[in-house]
């Protein structure tokens, strides 16, 4: 089991499989000029399948697939399938644009991966070029409609962004009115590649709660497990459920029980903070799994306690994009 130096079972983790990316979301990433690491330093699925026994083997439960965008890997299915026989894994999940997941939805069915984060931060065309500098929202509509009918768990994240979106919020969380699914509102957090810099935000998770109660009053909070870091509600008659994700308010810092990957094999050990360690070097030079797992040990021994504490390892501007943390 992982325990971390301040107590916290990590069980959760979130591996990101490239930094490349497919839409170009500007809370995420630059129009251009963005650093791509070198195709040789994206750990190999080989490399990755590795990774994630050991880690699963060390007490991880939970495993997320981000990115970047994962589907743009050509050979991400041959690690899903790898990665969704491992015994000890009670869920594998991924964190997807939806754009390039259609040809690939039956076979996710028949590897029992149920859970699909899907990012979506319009419910219009206009609006989601703007956010994405690309024209792919039929795309993603299509496909997220095709997940819905296929029965999966769909999540839809909606980063709430100051004069960009205010206008979809009440159309989204519709959604939930007539389908099964999960609408979760996400503060934006400063991270962008490096040219994003702020200190507060005027749509925190109150300002959003406060917005909705103003459509619909009537709402009841639900339980949720310690470790969740969405604050859940559900409308009455409605299907789904809508929630609220204090990303930048970082409420939840206490019951952290996550640690991050990257696509180079960086370790991140609080979303707010730099890598720890990298272990490309560990898995490619005279690999032995007991030094992966010193090294796991290791970086796991040595949180912050909170995303406040982790954040004055920057100076000024944060250079950590989510295009290489994976959200
Ligand atoms: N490409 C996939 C996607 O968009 O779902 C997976 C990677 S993306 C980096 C993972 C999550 O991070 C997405 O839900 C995205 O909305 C979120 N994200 C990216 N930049 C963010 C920011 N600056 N603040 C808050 N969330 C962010
Ligand atoms: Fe790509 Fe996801 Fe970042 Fe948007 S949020 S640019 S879809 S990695």
């Amino acid at each position: 089991m992982l325990i971390d130096n301040h107590n916290r079972i990590i069980n959760y983790l979130r591996l990101a499989v490239t930094d490349r990316c497919n839409l170009r979301c500007h809370y995420c990433m630059p129009s251009e000029g963005i650093n791509f690491v070198k195709n040789d330093e994206l750990l190999t699925i080989e490399e990755l399948k590795i990774l994630s026994k050991t880690m699963v083997d060390q007490g991880i439960d939970k495993i997320r697939i981000t990115g970047g965008e994962p589907f743009v890997r050509k050979d991400l299915m041959d690690l899903l399938r790898y990665i969704s026989q491992l015994r000890d894994l009670k869920e594998l999940s991924i964190t997807t644009n939806a754009t390039l997941i259609g040809p690939h939805i039956d076979e996710l069915k028949a590897l029992g991966i149920q859970n699909i984060n899907l990012s979506l931060d319009a419910i219009n065309r206009e609006t989601f070029e703007k956010i994405t500098r690309r024209d792919q929202y039929d795309v993603v509509h299509g496909n997220m409609m095709r997940l819905i009918e296929e029965g999966f768990n769909v999540r839809i994240n909606f980063i709430v962004l100051e004069d960009q979106n205010i206008q979809d919020i009440i159309p989204i969380l519709k959604l939930q009115e007539t389908y099964p699914v999960a609408v979760r509102f996400l503060e934006e957090m400063p991270f962008n590649g490096g040219s994003k810099n702020f200190n507060t935000i005027t749509w925190n998770y109150k300002t959003i709660l406060e917005y909705i109660k103003g459509f619909y009053p009537n709402f009841e909070k639900l339980a949720a497990p310690k470790t969740s870091t969405s604050i859940n509600y559900k409308i009455p008659g409605h299907q789904g459920t809508f929630g609220l994700i204090p990303s930048f308010s970082r409420t939840f810092c206490g019951s952290c029980n996550r640690l991050r990957i990257t696509a180079t094999g960086d370790v991140i050990t609080c979303l707010y903070g730099k890598p720890k360690m990298n272990l490309r070097s560990l898995l490619r030079d005279n690999y032995l799994e007991s030094d992966l797992k010193a090294a796991i040990q290791y970086t796991i021994g040595n949180r912050a306690k909170t995303g406040f504490d982790a954040q004055r390892e920057h100076k000024n501007v944060f250079q950590n994009s989510m295009t290489s943390i994976g959200g």
